[in-house]
């Protein structure tokens, strides 16, 4: 596919070089394993900043150009080519900054499906200081396809929707994106058992999340 990528970004990129370098945890796990309903949960959390990446293709206008060329990708199950995927992030994170959604001094900022791979990974090295990586494991895969189902009639996802997309972005997930558990440092990672209940899912992550951000953000008298 060929397109316009200037008209697509036609303001400047959002960071120069030596720009803002993000305090960032990543959450990392297979389409239905729970990473939106956790995100959810944590963008709740004063000091927290969840940003995902799949919430924000699907803010995108579905009648610009970006917005119709995500739902070509999503509709397959297909990943955004990684040079938009970026740049449609740094302008992301460039709006909430600006609307002081996001506050980059105070705030955690929780990555939930991006890096989506090892190339974006790369790609956002320079702007994100990854503290932890979540990895949010869940044995039965099964157990997360009905979620998938379930989640297709309740937000009326059309990626969901389709049986053999949903199966084709698990097999997208296993080869290109569960990688990435082995390209970082071990030391980062944090498994986090998705098969059970929210609630003791939410505590597993906070009790990895809540130090870090007492460590980075808190003042000195806490
Ligand atoms: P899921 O976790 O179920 O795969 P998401 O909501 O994270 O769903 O993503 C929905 C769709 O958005 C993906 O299938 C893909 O087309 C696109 N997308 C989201 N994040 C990325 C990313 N980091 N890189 C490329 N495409 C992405």
């Amino acid at each position: 596919m060929t397109m316009d990528k200037n008209f697509l970004f036609p303001e400047k990129p959002l960071f120069e070089e030596g720009g803002p370098c993000f305090q960032s945890v990543l959450l990392v796990g297979p389409p239905g394993v729970g990473k939106g309903t956790q995100g959810k949960l944590l963008s709740h959390i004063p000091g927290i900043f969840h940003l995902s990446s799949g919430d924000m293709f699907r803010e995108l206008d579905d009648d610009s150009e970006l917005g119709q060329l995500f739902h070509q990708y999503a509709t397959h199950g297909e990943f955004v080519p990684d040079d938009i995927t970026i740049k449609t992030w740094q302008n992301y994170v460039r709006t909430k900054v600006e609307q002081k959604a996001y506050n980059p001094e105070t705030d955690l900022l929780v990555l939930d499906g991006i890096p989506r791979n090892i190339a974006q990974a790369e790609l956002l090295s320079p702007y994100i200081n990854i503290l932890r990586i979540l990895f949010m494991v869940c044995e039965d895969r099964e157990v997360m396809f009905e979620r998938i189902r379930g989640r297709a009639i309740k937000e009326k996802r059309r990626d969901d929707a389709d049986e053999l997309v949903a199966r084709y972005r698990w097999d997208l997930y296993k080869r290109d994106t569960e990688p990435l558990i082995d390209y970082y440092p071990q030391e980062m990672i944090r498994i986090i058992d998705a098969d059970t209940i929210p609630a003791e899912v939410l505590h597993q992550i906070l009790s990895v999340i809540v130090p870090i951000q007492k460590k980075c953000f808190s003042p000195p008298h806490l």
